[in-house]
Formats: structure tokens, sequence, C-alpha cells
């Protein structure tokens, strides 16, 4: 393994698949690798799903956004399933996600972009490499483009053909998408939609991965926006070595354990340009600790004179077990945090631009409280359906929406 200072990593050379030398966390291990080859030998040839335009208009918007002249809404399932790859099933996610937008929109007068958690959404970083039921001790499920989530021993054997799969319903969830949005005389890109899902399996990331036939330029062609997740998020990480080489926006989680002077070096290996748009820090703290950890992290990265676009993800630092051990979390934690993050980007002379959610159009029993769904622990379990974490359902995501922006505007 080489050394990968930030010293160092600006002067290696990169190319798709330089994250090979460097520390590599949450991957599967393939029994066989000679199907893992042949699935990789198929995407490196497979088409492009989005265009370079459509990357860079996503980009601008959210140098715009920074400016404070855009909202971002970035939201979907933790968990994208290949079973939910169907026209009706994607439509209704993205006219949800479209009428949150619009609810913004109106409220707080300036345009909104939405990039969804959507077409390849597929693959999940574990805390925990087993998972327990009823006494028996299983491989954690990773995702649907890793493993199945049947609780079923071969069923949790990482699948390299699942990498194929992935790939197909990633093309027809965005095939489906644009018809949506051409039905709707609405050219795609007047729609401001983008897709985005995080890079995490890098095997398949860096089969995207092209160079530009107009520039000299990266781009990962499997999504407008990727992003850095929290736990692969460390300066030697081989995923940031990856991310660095393409032109796409790049979100960037921040937990409450996150270092603020590792997170300038950070966007300095992946943005040494100083791009306005390409970086967008998505702070995901907890309710409780927002006020001490992000004053910090806020104060040196606007020190660091670097543009980035800030938004928040209150989903992520608020999640906890019931008693009878089920995750979820809670609408006025959300909301808290939420707000108290607006406020301290407020105090301390940044724009919150976008906010971040797990969520979906169906009437899911996942996430406590709101006020019409008044979904408690005791009803948890009516209609439980999440593959990963606990997503705001459709009512409470209508609800979160309408408060924050009344709130704020
Ligand atoms: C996620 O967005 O589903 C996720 C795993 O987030 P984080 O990396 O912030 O924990
Ligand atoms: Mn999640």
């Amino acid at each position: 393994m080489k050394p990968a200072k930030l010293n160092d990593t600006q002067y290696l050379p990169w190319h798709p698949e330089s994250w090979i030398n460097y520390r590599l966390i949450q991957q599967p291990e393939y029994p066989n690798q000679s199907h893992l080859f042949e699935s990789l030998h198929i995407l490196n040839s497979a088409e492009t799903l989005v265009t370079e335009e459509e990357i860079l208009l996503n980009r601008h918007y959210i140098s715009e956004a920074a400016k404070g002249n855009i909202f971002v809404l970035q939201a979907g399932d933790c968990a994208e399933t290949f079973d939910s790859c169907q026209y009706g099933d994607v439509i209704q996610r993205v006219t949800h996600l479209q009428d949150l937008s619009e609810i913004i929109q109106n409220i707080l007068k300036k345009p909104v972009v939405t990039i969804g958690r959507i077409a390849g959404q597929y693959a999940k970083p574990r805390s925990e490499e087993f998972e327990i039921q009823n006494g028996f001790e299983l491989p954690s499920y990773r995702g649907d483009i890793i493993n199945n989530i049947e609780f079923k021993k071969n069923k949790r054997v990482p699948e390299p053909k699942r990498l194929l799969e992935a790939f197909e319903n990633s093309k027809l969830t965005l095939n489906w998408i644009r018809k949506y949005f051409h039905e709707n005389n609405i050219a795609f890109k007047n729609s401001r939609f983008f897709t985005s899902h995080e890079a995490l399996l890098l095997n398949y990331e860096s089969c995207l991965t092209r160079k530009s036939k107009i520039s000299d330029n990266w781009f990962n062609y499997g999504a407008h926006y990727l992003w850095l997740g929290e736990r692969t998020r460390d300066l030697n990480s081989a995923h940031i070595e990856y991310l660095r080489g393409i032109s796409n926006p790049i979100g960037i989680k921040i937990g409450p354990k996150s270092n603020a002077q590792e997170l300038i070096d950070i966007i300095k290996i992946l943005n040494p340009n100083h791009i306005p748009g390409k970086i967008n820090l998505i702070t995901r703290i907890g309710a409780n600790k927002v006020c001490d950890v992000l004053t910090k992290i806020i104060v040196s990265v606007n020190k660091a004179k670097t543009p980035v676009t800030w938004s928040c993800d209150p989903m992520h630092g608020n999640s906890f077990k019931t008693q009878n051990g089920i995750k979820t979390r809670d609408f006025e934690s959300i909301f808290k945090e939420l707000m108290d993050t607006y406020s301290l980007h407020n105090e301390l002379g940044s724009i919150l631009a976008g906010i971040h959610l797990e969520l979906t159009h169906l009437n899911v029993t996942e996430c406590l409280g709101g006020q019409k769904s008044n979904v408690t622990e005791n009803n948890l379990l009516l209609n439980y359906q999440t593959y990963c974490d606990p997503r705001l359902n459709k009512e409470q995501s209508l609800e979160l929406i309408h408060k924050f922006a009344k709130k704020i505007n």
C-alpha cells in the first residue's frame, strides 16, 4: 500500500483505478473472482447514463445554491431496491420529490434543484459486519447491488451478477424519469432533476468513469452527483482517491466525530482548483450535538476560503433503537437539527443551501412523530418496510418541508 498523505496524493497520477493503492474498506468479498471480472468487463464498455452537460449543469446549480440563489433538496430511499425498479414506483418517487421541491420553491420564492437518491442508490456501507436474528448470525445486507436482504446464509453471499442488474435498473429508472418529464413537456434540463448515489462500490464506479470526449476531464457517467459517506471519509481512503479524479459534484457527509482540519485537507484534495459547486458539505451531526460540533467546522471552513455549498442531513445523526430493537428516528429531533443548523449558519455568516433527507412517498411507519402520521413506538411495526434506514413517510416529509421552509422564509 502506498502512503497517501496529502502531499503524496497531490503528485501521484490519478486514473479510474488508482484507488487500488489506498486504504479500501466497506467492499464485498466475492467468492468467485472470475465472475466478478466478467461483470466488470461488461460494465467497462457499458453505455453512459447521464451527460457531461447535465453533470455540469447540476454543478452550476449547486454553486448558485451556495450564493443563496437556489435551494437544494437531495432525498430518497436510504437503500433503493431492485423490486422498486418499476415504472409506477419510480414515477411516484419522482413526483413526490418534485412536489416537495415545489413547496420549498413556493415558500422561499427561489428555484429548487432536486437531487434524487435514485437510479443507482444500491450500495450500503454497514457499521456491523454481521446481523443477528433470533440467535443466528449472518453477514449484513449491503444493498441490492451486493447481496440479498433475505435472512438466509446463501442469500447474503455477494454476487457479481448484481453489479449488472444494478446498472440495468439504474438505466431503466433514468429512462423512465426522462420519459416522464418528456411526456409532461418538461425538457429534462428544465426539470432541475438530477440523480445521485453514494460512491461506495469503487469497482463499479470506476467502470462507469470515462474521459470526456470534449475536454481532458473525467466524469462518472453513472449518476450526476456522487457522495462520500461518513464511514469512508478518512484522509487515506481509496474513496477519496477515486473521487478526486472526477468532475461531478461531490457530497461529503460530515458526522459528529469529524475533525475540522481533516475536513479542510479533504476538500483540498477533492477540489484543488476551488471550482464552485464541486463540493457539497452535508452535515449529519445529531440534534443533541449540533451546536457544539458544527460551530468549529463552519468557522474553519469559512476561514479556508474555498467554495462549498452547505446542506444538512438531519436523519443520520438522529437514529436510535427502540426498546424492542427497532431502528428509528424522531420527527422532532430531525426538525431540531435542521433548525439549529440553519441558525448556526446564519450566526456564522454562511448559508444553509440545502437539505438531505431519507423519505418515501409511501405511508410507512418507520420514523416516529409527525402531526398527521403520529407514529408511536407501539405502531412502528405496522408498516415498517425499509431495507436499511428509517424514512420519513409521505405526510411526515410534506410536513417537515413545509414547516422548515415557513420557518426560514
Ligand atoms: C446514507 O446516506 O444512507 C448513509 C449511510 O449516510 P452516512 O454516510 O452519513 O452515515
Ligand atoms: Mn441511510
